[in-house]
């Protein structure tokens, strides 16, 4: 079973996919790499711009705080040091120097305003009913102001104090506690002390002695104002962006006493305390907190510091900060557009980068495609026409032109290849000639040699027979003579003797004309072929007519021909008394002559001798010329026909057989006028003959 090859298996396999890695590796690797650095620096830097920000908003805070309470400062000691101030004092009532306290107070926006006498004791108050306890006298800005010296400090006033003061005032710094999350634990469910921008100056009489000290302050509880112009002054309008929120507040220990901080439907969070985290950071180890803190129900980026006072002591904290998410977000939008645009020209330049690289690998893959098609038997296969111009479309058809020439090569070879077989084939054919032939004329020389030798021997054997027959033959006449008419009762013996020797003289003379055919060869003549074929006609006349034959004759032979006339006469003889021996009950018997032309040329005549016998078998026709075929068992040589063709052959004609089987054999005997001489016993006709009779093993013999 095959399986899908995995993605390593097709990176090992394509170049074009190791390349696209190549390509695209620092791509992938460097646009997330990028990215990431990207978002870290861009975080990284965006939370220092905000520590910035924020560090400089304090800052501004703290000059404006320091500026409040210094100008505090600054009203009194101008009160302290006023003609109005002497005056009221050298010459006033108490009323009326309370009075004066308090359109002062009120001018310079003070929430209360004392004036001491040079003891200590308290001399007016702007204050309806004031008191000035011992203890009072050691607040650092009085005491500097006994002293000689005005001083301003931001002071933590407890309720009774505050009472002393002024009993409204105590009323106005209540402030009950709103339980916050993440808060450090308060058992105190109020904030009942009041903090206060506390200031003092001396006041001296003419002479520059100490008349008194005058000392006031603003209580800084509630007193929206003071965050208010701060928030104003740090978040001007339009001065933070994408419509954050600017936010000022003043903290008395952890609890907010003054603060644009909204809670929710627009209340201000006053009330409510710092995280304890910042708490610790701020208030415990006295350090400023920059960074982004949880502030009543958002984040807020929030500077803290914190407020001092007279003796040193941290009593409270300065806050400003801005709401973070609309910068977070305009942050996070822009790093999305950025990793968006990132993105997307990193998509685009993958896209090109892959149909670029498809366009320089577009060869590379025909080739290969065309390689594989070659392999399964395309030889046609080309890569065919490209656009690209570049080395590796110069490659392509270069490979192509490659396999023009290979495919032209393997062509030629094929030619060749054929053109060998061929040559191997005609070589073939002609040696298997060779071969046949040399293995004829073997068969020639072998059979020249038999033919001899049975000449040699039936020659000797002819000779020695016809001598012993010619001596009975002799002696039969002598014996014939010596009895006279003695020799009437063996007449007839005598004369069968007579016969049966002539008859083997006949065998032995035919045996000879078989073996030596040229030494029986008389002159030759110019002969009538139609009266020889009457002369025969006479000579078997007897045999005709003792078996009821009829005899047709129709000679229309015009010219003579060149032959020995015995020979042809043997010949005609032998054919007619084979048809009278084919009809032994009778029958007709036609005897013809005829012109022989070939291709318009007058050869010679032709001598049809036709029967109504029992004709010749078909597997018999072929075989009758054989030397000793014969059918006529005991009386049959099986030589006529074999002598006949023979004699006919050596004069240049030939004889041929038709026969129906039960209807009679037609034979034409075809003679040439002039004779073209063919004596070699291995004339195709002999030779033929004489092999068919070997391979039969002398059928009739
Ligand atoms: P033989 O007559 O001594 O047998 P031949 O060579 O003259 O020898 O004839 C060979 C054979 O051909 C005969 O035995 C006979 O079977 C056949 N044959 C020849 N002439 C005829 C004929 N006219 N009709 C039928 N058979 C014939």
């Amino acid at each position: 079973m095959s399986r899908a090859p995995s993605l390593a298996e097709r990176l090992a396999g394509s170049v074009r996919a190791k390349l696209l890695v190549l390509v695209l590796a620092p791509l992938l690797l460097g646009v997330p790499l990028l990215l990431g650095l990207v978002w870290s620096w861009g975080n990284e830097a965006y939370e220092r711009l905000l520590g910035f920000k924020i560090s400089s908003d304090l800052v501004t805070a703290h000059e404006y705080f320091e500026r409040v309470k210094s100008g505090v400062g600054r009203d009194l000691s101008a009160l302290a040091n006023s003609r109005l101030l002497a005056n009221a004092m050298a010459h006033s009532a108490p009323a009326t120097l309370q009075r004066q306290l308090q359109s002062m107070a009120l001018a310079d926006g003070l929430d209360f305003l004392r004036l001491l006498n040079a003891d200590g004791t308290l001399r007016a108050s702007a204050a309806q009913s004031s008191q000035l306890p011992a203890a009072w006298l050691a607040m650092p800005a009085v005491a500097a102001a006994l002293a000689g010296g005005a001083f301003t400090s931001i002071e933590l006033v407890g309720p009774n104090a505050l009472e002393h003061i002024d009993p409204a005032l105590r009323r106005r710094a209540y402030l009950p506690l709103v339980p916050t999350e993440a808060a450090a634990p308060d058992p105190r469910s109020v904030e009942d002390r009041g903090m206060v921008i506390h200031a003092a100056a001396p006041v001296l009489d003419d002479a520059g002695r100490l008349a008194g000290v005058l000392e006031g302050g603003v209580l800084l509880n509630g007193n929206l104002a003071i965050v208010d112009r701060i928030n104003a002054i740090v978040y001007k309008e339009g001065s933070l962006p994408l419509g954050s929120l600017g936010t000022a507040t003043l903290f008395l220990g952890d609890t907010r006493i003054a603060t644009n901080v909204r809670l929710f439907e627009g209340r201000r969070a006053l009330g409510t305390r710092v995280s304890k985290a910042v708490r610790d950071q701020v208030l415990g180890a006295g350090k400023d907190w920059l960074g982004t803190a949880f502030v009543v129900n958002d984040h807020y980026v929030s500077g803290y510091e914190p407020v001092v006072n007279g003796a040193g002591q941290r009593i409270g904290m300065l806050y400003v900060g801005f709401l973070e998410a609309p910068l977070r977000q305009a942050k996070q939008l822009g790093m999305f557009a950025l990793f968006a645009i990132f993105l997307v020209v990193s998509g685009i330049g993958t896209v090109l980068s892959l149909r670029w690289a498809r366009s320089v690998f577009k060869p590379i893959e025909r080739m290969n495609a065309v390689i594989q098609r070659i392999e399964r038997g395309d030889a046609a296969a080309r890569v065919g026409p490209l656009a690209s111009r570049d080395e590796v479309g110069r490659l392509a058809g270069e490979f192509d032109h490659l396999l023009d020439t290979l495919a032209a090569k393997q062509a030629e070879l094929r030619r060749w290849a054929d053109e060998l077989d061929r040559k191997v084939m005609e070589r073939t054919a002609e040696l298997a000639e060779t071969n046949a032939s040399l293995r004829r004329a073997q068969q020639q020389l072998v059979m020249s040699e038999k033919l001899a030798a049975i000449g040699e021997l039936t020659a000797g054997v002819a000779h020695e027979i016809n001598n012993p027959v010619a001596v009975i033959q002799g002696n039969l006449d002598v014996l014939r003579e010596v009895l006279g008419p003695d020799a009437e009762p063996v007449r007839e013996e005598i004369r069968l003797i007579h016969q049966q020797a002539d008859r083997i003289r006949q065998i032995v003379t035919k045996l000879l004309q078989f073996a030596r055919p040229g030494e029986f060869a008389g002159y030759v003549e110019a002969v009538d072929v139609n009266g020889l074929i009457n002369d025969c006609l006479v000579l078997t006349r007897h045999n005709l007519e003792k078996r009821e034959i009829e005899v047709h004759t129709r000679l229309e032979a015009g010219v003579g021909i060149e032959i020995n006339r015995s020979e042809l006469q043997q010949v005609l003889i032998n054919l007619i008394v084979n048809a009278v021996q084919a009809m032994p009950n009778g029958g007709r018997l036609d005897l013809a002559s005829a012109d022989w032309f070939e291709d318009g040329l007058h050869l010679g005549a032709v001598i049809h001798v036709s029967d109504t016998g029992q004709g010749i078998a078909g597997e018999d026709l072929d075989r009758i010329f054989d030397p000793f075929f014969t059918t006529k068992k005991g009386s049959g040589t099986g030589l006529g026909l074999s002598i006949s063709y023979t004699i006919v052959q050596r004069y240049g004609g030939r004889i041929t057989v038709s026969s129906t089987p039960g209807a009679g054999s037609a034979f034409s005997v075809w003679l040439r006028s002039q004779p073209e001489y063919d004596d070699s016993p291995s004339a195709p006709g002999f030779e033929a003959r004489w092999r068919r009779s070997q391979e039969s093993g002398a059928a009739g013999a």
